[in-house]
């Protein structure tokens, strides 16, 4: 998975950096906030980690027992 460590500030379209300390060994689980601050206004903007390769089971098996 690919963290952004600088994005697109929304306000001012500026670059906004990664706050959050990033551990190689405990990556970013589904629902994790990752914080930016951009470097123009200073505002800062909180993301919400989606981890979009996983794959939910659906309960697609429609036949009986083998
Ligand atoms: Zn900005």
């Amino acid at each position: 998975m690919d963290i952004p460590l600088v994005i697109v500030c929304v306000d001012c379209g500026g670059r906004a950096h990664l706050l959050t300390h990033l551990d190689d060994e405990v990556p970013p689980q589904s629902g994790d906030v990752l914080a930016y601050r951009c470097e123009d206004c200073l505002d800062r903007w909180d993301l919400v980690f989606e981890d979009d390769d996983s794959d939910e089971p659906d309960g697609s098996s429609g036949h009986g027992p083998l």
